[in-house]
């Protein structure tokens, strides 16, 4: 399919510009002879001005506007397609990586905020039971420069409408897995010269990697952490996120309840509604018990069903009942509204349209 999109071309021998810190990248201009500052000159151009090529540039000299591309290399990743779902909400992108692999990423607006949903590995290796994205096996890691441009791509597709838009680590991947090209995008998306993308907006989702989860409490990021955790005891666990057998529940809400303390902000469960599996009022019994616990916010999403996969999605009354069943017990609960079904840009259906890539 041809690229959607026009991008500034770059020298293959530099870096990604959008893989850079502004710090490396400042060492780049002093080794080259330039001074440290056209880094922030660079950031401000690139993600405030969101100027994609070296011409417009004009407060940088023309010679090097002219070799620019000796430094770093500004193209981003070309659209390889595009899917809208009808009510024109969700917007799911494929793109096309330098080595053929293709990634996807997806744009919702709701009436209250625009959420960009970022993948961190082509495929993911943990096998869930229940996602389109695990019964694709792991191609690769992303590198930072493929998890940032996926936001720059997504701001640019919106014309940068929103400004307070957030982001959530919960596309292709175990973001936790690929843990330092997640925080180093993490730490260039934050850059104050840059996006300036607080910690507020952003959300890392894993299905329980407990190392990492105390890792990340301790790179005083204070990011949003999302626990998928999908079943309330340790035999149903094992069958739906397998990773619990590696890190079962007691050990993954330890770490998590200890990331809620450090980061001082409350985890986030998610929790995929899938019909007679884990459902029952039992199951709701114990899931407010978690959630009172940890303390944390319960995120109820109704299962978005994949073709080839055993599981359905409960009736609305069904929800209903347990979202009833559960509000007393928990702290917090939201039903989320499922955008994008119809376009496999859905909660665990990534993958669905690129698994051949
Ligand atoms: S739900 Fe997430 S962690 Fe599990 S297989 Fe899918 S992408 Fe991987």
């Amino acid at each position: 399919m041809s690229s959607l999109s026009a991008h500034a071309s770059g020298d293959p021998a530099a870096p990604s510009f959008f893989g850079l810190g502004r710090a490396a990248l400042a060492e780049r201009f002093l080794e080259r002879g330039e001074p440290a500052y056209r880094a922030g000159q660079l950031f401000s151009w690139v993600y405030r001005k969101r100027q994609r090529g070296a011409d417009g540039m004009t407060d940088l000299p023309g010679a090097l506007r002219r070799d620019l591309s000796r430094y770093c290399d500004l193209a981003l990743p070309p659209v390889a397609s595009l899917h809208a779902s009808p009510d024109g909400r969700t917007h799911k992108f494929v793109l096309e990586l330098s080595d053929g692999a293709r990634v996807e990423c997806v744009a919702m607006r709701t009436p209250r905020r625009l959420t960009f949903c970022i993948s961190s590995q082509v495929g993911c290796a943990l096998k869930c039971s229940f996602c389109a994205t695990g019964l694709m096996g792991l191609r690769r890691n992303l590198r930072p420069e493929e998890i940032v441009a996926q936001v720059v791509i997504m701001g640019d597709h919106t014309a940068w409408s929103d400004e307070r838009f957030n982001l959530v680590f919960m596309g292709m991947g175990e973001p936790l897995a690929n843990y330092r090209a997640v925080v180093d995008a993490i730490r260039i998306l934050h850059d104050a010269r840059g996006l300036n993308l607080g910690a507020r907006r952003l959300t890392v989702s894993t299905s329980g990697l407990a190392p990492q989860i105390r890792q990340l409490a301790e790179e005083d990021l204070a990011v949003g952490l999302a626990l998928s955790l999908h079943a309330t005891t340790d035999a149903l666990r094992d069958e739906l996120v397998p990773v619990n057998r590696r890190w079962p529940l007691d050990v993954v809400l330890a770490a998590a309840r200890d990331y809620g303390r450090r980061s001082g902000r409350r985890v986030t469960l998610e929790y995929t509604l899938l019909a007679g599996v884990n459902d029952r009022p039992e199951d709701a019994e114990r899931l407010g018990a978690i959630a009172r616990d940890l303390p944390s916010k319960v995120n109820l999403i109704p299962y978005n069903p994949v073709p080839g996969l055993p599981y359905l999605r409960p009736s609305p009354e069904a929800v209903e009942a347990f979202a009833l069943s559960l509000y007393p017990r928990a702290p917090a609960v939201m039903v989320r509204q499922t955008l994008g079904g119809e376009i496999w840009a859905a909660c665990g259906q990534l993958g669905g349209l690129s698994a051949g890539a």
